[in-house]
């Protein structure tokens, strides 16, 4: 008895002194991310999509805006932040890009940040148009008028939502929780605001249609601007990325720890995502991809992947949708190999 109780003893401070001889490793502090363990896996399956893709060079850049006419179509990033913070990136990702219509998931968090989701869900509403993003005809048919928070006029709508005194107080907000999302200063790129904002009548026939139908809430010439402005906002594909990680992180930024969003508000954000993000090519990305994702008339696509992390990729020519054409094959191939998929049957349990 006494013997078995000193061998015990021996067992476990042998135990003891081996469990403390384990470097402690950043993902202990934050145990979730399943990908922390398959480092090597996701490195080289993103180098495989990289290769794979480079050469495509179906689709063509946004030349509505003419700025994005003259970005070249070559530059291509792919970058990815996990929840816990780690970083993978290949190719072009310090180049500062547009983001676009990425940035109206961030306008529509800040919203809700102010106004709760349910006031958020009254004054703009949460369905897909099946139409292109920049309808008009959406507005004049749906019931709501200002469809989702995704498209155009649900965007400029829900910009017209952020408070301030004035118009520059509300776009400090704005570009300040933009940053917050990132984790670092972002800033306007001014050369593509001035060209937008040259370009723009189509916004604001959109925005004065709004307030025909009362679903503007501030004066609609201003929020086209702020919104302009939003639009040109600019961010690399690891700041993208970032971006995208605080919403797979529950709001929390992985890189400054900052809770940005709150927690309960990160499924709606998501789910208008999943039904929204990639305008009326929603329905084929759910199908083949099954991941909330977001994208913008820059090249710029971020996927959320909930818990583990987000993808971004940056890959100026675009499909009809107005979608990034590599960005879209990058991630599909990515999230297939590893098992992203939401909908995919090991996801649900099927094997
Ligand atoms: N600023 C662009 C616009 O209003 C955004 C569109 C987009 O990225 N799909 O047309």
């Amino acid at each position: 008895m006494f013997m078995n109780r000193m061998k015990l003893s021996a067992v476990l401070a042998a135990t003891l002194i081996a469990v403390s001889l384990i470097p402690v490793t950043a993902s202990a502090q934050a145990p979730r991310s399943p990908v922390a363990p398959r480092r090597e896996l996701v490195e080289s399956v993103v180098r495989e999509a990289y290769d794979k893709f480079k050469g495509e060079t179906s689709g063509k850049n946004a030349d509505y805006i003419p700025y994005l006419a003259q970005v070249d179509s070559k530059l291509f990033g792919v970058a990815i932040v996990t929840a816990d913070n780690q970083v993978f990136t290949l190719g072009d990702v310090n180049y500062s890009f547009s983001i676009q219509s990425i940035s109206k998931v961030f306008t529509l968090a800040l919203a809700m940040e102010e106004l709760g989701p349910d006031k958020v869900f009254q004054r703009i509403g949460s369905e897909p148009t099946g139409r292109p993003f920049n309808s008009v005809a959406a507005v004049v048919d749906m019931p709501t008028h200002t469809g989702n928070p995704l498209v155009n006029a649900g965007a400029v709508a829900t910009t017209s939502l952020i408070s301030g005194k004035d118009a520059n107080e509300r776009w400090g907000r704005i570009l300040a929780f933009y940053s917050k999302a990132a984790g670092e200063t972002l800033t306007l790129i001014e050369d593509v605001y001035a060209s937008e904002a040259a370009t723009n009548a189509g916004n604001k026939a959109l925005s004065m249609l709004l307030a025909k139908y009362e679903r503007i809430y501030a004066d609609p010439f201003e929020s086209v601007d702020i919104y302009t402005k939003q639009c040109s906002v600019g961010v690399n594909a690891s700041q993208l990325a970032r971006m995208g990680a605080t919403l797979a992180n529950n709001g929390m930024n992985p890189a400054s720890r900052e809770q940005v969003i709150k927690r309960e508000h990160i499924p709606y954000i998501l789910a208008t995502m999943t039904m929204a993000g990639l305008y009326d090519s929603s329905g084929y990305w759910a199908w083949h991809v099954g991941l909330p994702a977001k994208s913008g008339v820059g090249g710029g696509i971020v996927a959320v992947v909930p818990g583990k992390g987000a993808i971004a990729v940056f890959a100026p020519p675009l499909d009809e949708a107005g979608n990034s054409v590599k960005a879209q094959k990058v991630i599909q191939f990515v999230a297939n190999k590893l098992d992203f998929n939401l909908y995919s049957p090991a996801s649900v349990g099927l094997k």
